[in-house]
């Protein structure tokens, strides 16, 4: 290769600007749109050199996780992550909770990423895959059978899906009669408080209904709700399934999710009437914390079983693992701590037997740190899509290919980072929640914020 060529090709890739041991970081704000499927919080860390890094809180998350956490970052250099993400672990839970630490590690590595000229799956290892399978979900409102779901899955495999999911739930019996057995009242309950919060996939959970009755429904666990469904509830779901094969033939994967809060017993029934159907999985049929009632659900059943998308941290994943209680975990990068904890999941699986796909329901930020992780691990199933049917998703940022999505797949990135140039903040703009106003606002009032912080004395 000719000098100039090369040197040409060096400099493209190095940011010249940046003395990745000198930097430091200097501020995080957030900027909070609706729709995109869901409540996007997005972070942005910012350093003393002019680069910024891309974050991005879990979908229906609250920016505060992230913000609490500025002032324990600020002045540190972004570079080391796992330092920064070791003093700051401690402040993060299941579910949303874990989206500020998990947010945060991601736009570090996407810093870290932009300083020393290198995309993250190469700072976790090396990659696996030029390109990520992706799984699609699919819902349809209202009322509906089998054949509409069935065609509406077909229209993904048309689209280049090669991996489906959808919802196969109670909500679907609750105007069926004799389909359900429950406490009396308490279906006319759920229907009345929760089913917003139920049938949510374009919209977020927002803040009122999680008050009163709605929050006391919505969160009883399955086994405490003394739901059952009846033979006839039976029949008309594994019909519905029957219905939905006869369409999209046996070949593709497909994935089941929401299947309401039915106990243990149920599930068990449920998903013996669904084996001949050739699930992909079934997730997140209790709580995930009840290792003891996963096993029993997966030892009783040939569908696989799977939970993860509320664990925080790869170390949480291992007493199911180690029970035998699933066959398959997805993980969502924004909940389970960020790409490295991602990463270490994938480990566990590969110690356990277990399969993994990767719950994604979230912005370009997210679905791209999932892209990287996914191309870094040596197995995996595919990356969750939620935002088919949202024209300016991919809008929200600037720098990837169009289309982003081929045939189901989407290629790795070999730019710095995450491999994405910019926000697009005309289209947040468009699309800012309307309760959390603002785009890249200063956060200030967070600097002050402080503990001691030290785990133990
Ligand atoms: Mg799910």
């Amino acid at each position: 290769m000719e000098k100039e060529k090369l040197i040409d090709r060096i400099s493209q890739n190095v940011n010249t600007c940046s003395a990745p041991s000198q930097l430091k970081i200097t501020d995080l704000r957030v900027a909070q749109i609706n729709g995109a499927p869901k409540h996007c919080p997005l972070i942005k860390i910012y350093t003393n050199q002019g680069i910024t890094g891309f974050g991005e809180l879990r979908d229906a998350s609250s920016a505060t996780y992230a913000l609490m956490l500025k002032s324990r970052i600020i002045g540190e250099n972004p570079c080391n992550v796992d330092k920064l993400f070791r003093r700051i672990r401690q402040f993060a839970g299941p579910s949303r909770q874990g989206g500020g630490v998990s947010g945060i590690e991601i736009a570090l590595w996407d810093i870290a990423g932009k300083a020393w000229g290198v995309p993250l799956w190469q700072m976790l290892g090396g990659k696996f895959r030029d390109r990520v399978r992706m799984y699609c979900d699919t819902d349809i409102e209202g009322r509906h059978t089998g054949a509409d779901m069935g065609r509406a899955l077909k229209a993904r495999l048309e689209q280049g899906f090669t991996f489906l999911k959808m919802d196969l739930g109670i909500e679907l019996l609750l105007d069926e009669p004799g389909c359900l057995s429950a406490p009396a009242g308490f279906l006319e309950d759920v229907k009345k408080y929760s089913m917003k919060t139920l049938i949510h996939q374009r919209g977020s959970v927002d803040r009122d209904m999680m008050l009163g009755k709605n929050y006391e429904i919505f969160t009883i666990p399955h086994h405490a709700a003394g739901i059952q469904i009846t033979e006839k509830g039976l029949d008309w779901l594994e019909n519905y399934v029957r219905e939905i094969r006869d369409v999209i033939g046996y070949e593709p994967p497909l994935a089941i999710d929401h299947a309401g809060h039915i106990g243990a017993g149920s599930v068990i029934r449920l998903a013996k009437r669904l084996e001949k159907y050739n699930i992909a999985w079934l997730e997140d049929v209790a709580p995930w914390q009840y290792v003891e009632q996963y096993r029993r659900i997966a030892e009783s059943t040939t569908v696989p079983i799977c939970t993860g998308e509320d664990i925080y941290l790869a170390e949480n994943f291992e007493p199911l693992m180690k029970a035998g209680g699933v066959s398959v975990v997805q993980p969502d990068i924004l909940t389970v701590g960020g790409a490295m904890e991602l990463k270490k999941t994938g480990d566990l699986c590969d110690k356990y037997g277990v399969a993994m796909a990767i719950h994604m329901a979230e912005s370009p930020v997210g679905c791209m740190a999932s892209i990287h992780t996914a191309a870094a691990l040596q197995n995996v199933l595919a990356v969750e899509f939620h935002s088919v049917d949202v024209p300016w998703w991919k809008d929200i940022v600037k720098g990837l290919p169009d289309p982003l999505m081929k045939n189901g797949f989407i290629d790795v990135p070999d730019a710095p980072g995450l491999g994405i140039e910019d926000f697009n903040d005309e289209v947040i703009s468009e699309h800012i929640h309307e309760k959390y106003p603002g785009v890249w606002s200063p956060t200030d009032a967070w600097d002050l914020e402080w503990s001691n912080d030290r785990e133990w004395s």
